[in-house]
């Protein structure tokens, strides 16, 4: 497979009155064409905010890069003008945010807004946009397509207005798309059928996609590849069996505990991962998670742990993958993919 996009050694900050928060430390990941690829934490681990980065839609300033590159078809992201971003955006790397009325115009008719994409582009005459934009609207599973084509946003459900969000996404026929929690406001029968029809359009137009969520039963569903990010680093990376079957970061296995599966019984309480996530303003020296493992070792507080390789695709951030490390079994490491209620 080709890569098409490469992060390297990304790190990204904001500034602000208390300080300079680190949202993003030194992360490097690479997207292959035609893979579904997971980042996955708790809220305020740099998920969103490294997504961002490969648009550029953190606000610069108070977010500025502080170091790495994001190489896209042999140009460096992090160095693209406004203009050339404008390219890009949207029609190369497409995006779905989870709140579909922040990024929709509550003023203008479903069709147009479609349109306007096309005029944007210069993709088709005046006369062949309508027919485009049902196509796309049919694409997506919008059946009633030219009553659909006149309605305002406000006149959708939610379920439906996701599903106009990612033909705005499809417009451009791009080779990515970043998808930030795109069912997270959705109730369960809907977020599945969005998902389903996300991996269809995966599947028949071989676009990449960037899936950002907190979600392990998400992942589980959609995705080839997680990345697991935790105080602004991937803590562990690999395939979705590596990370369900053979997890070897006690945060990973505590996401893990905390999700329930077919076998949690109704009134068990589900395991939290105890405490809070680091302060970003300073980050701890070593492990960013040592302040809630059980596992951590005095080294942990002191030095960050460099990435061990457990297999050629799976690696992870920590101490206990040391020669010298005590042997630990990490609780939820076989917690079966298929249990993972969706
Ligand atoms: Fe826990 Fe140490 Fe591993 Fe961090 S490096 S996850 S503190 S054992």
């Amino acid at each position: 497979m080709e890569k098409i996009l490469e992060v390297n050694d990304l790190s990204y900050s904001f500034c602000t009155y208390g300080g300079v928060v680190r949202a993003v430390r030194g992360v490097s990941f690479d997207i292959n064409e035609g893979e579904i690829v997971g980042i996955v934490g708790e809220s305020g681990c740099g998920k969103s905010v490294t997504a961002q980065c490969l648009i550029r839609l953190n606000p610069e300033p108070p977010g500025f890069f502080e170091s790495g590159s994001i190489s896209y078809k042999g140009s460096d992201i992090t160095k693209m003008t406004d203009k050339e971003m404008r390219k890009i955006r949207g029609v190369e790397i497409g995006f779905i945010f989870q709140d579909p009325m922040t990024s929709l115009n509550p003023t203008m008719k479903i069709g147009k807004q479609i349109e306007e994409i096309f005029v944007q582009r210069n993709l088709y005459s005046k006369k062949e946009m309508k027919s485009k934009a049902l196509e796309i609207l049919k694409m997506v599973g919008i059946s009633d397509g030219e009553r659909r084509y006149n309605q305002y946003p406000h006149e959708l459900s939610g379920g439906m207005k996701q599903r106009v969000m990612i033909a705005i996404a499809l417009v451009g026929n791009p080779g990515i798309i970043i998808a930030d929690e795109p069912t997270t406001s959705l109730d369960v029968t809907i977020e599945a059928q969005i998902l389903d029809l996300l991996k269809d359009l995966q599947k028949k137009l071989k676009t990449s996609i960037i899936l950002i969520t907190h979600d392990l039963g998400v992942i589980a569903k959609m995705c080839d590849r997680v990345l697991v990010m935790y105080g602004g680093k991937i803590v562990e990376r690999g395939t979705v069996d590596d990370i369900f079957y053979n997890t070897r970061h006690p945060y990973t296995s505590g996401l893990l505990c905390s999700i329930a599966s077919l076998e949690t019984e109704k009134d068990e309480e589900l395991e939290p991962i105890e405490g809070t996530p680091p302060d970003l303003f300073s980050p701890p020296p070593g492990c960013p998670f040592a302040a809630r493992c059980e596992y951590a070792m005095e080294v942990c507080y002191e030095t960050m742990p460099s990435e061990y390789t457990v297999t050629d695709e799976h690696k992870t951030m920590c101490w206990l993958q040391h020669e010298h490390a005590p042997e630990v079994v990490l609780p939820c490491k076989k917690q079966q993919k298929s249990e993972v209620l969706l």
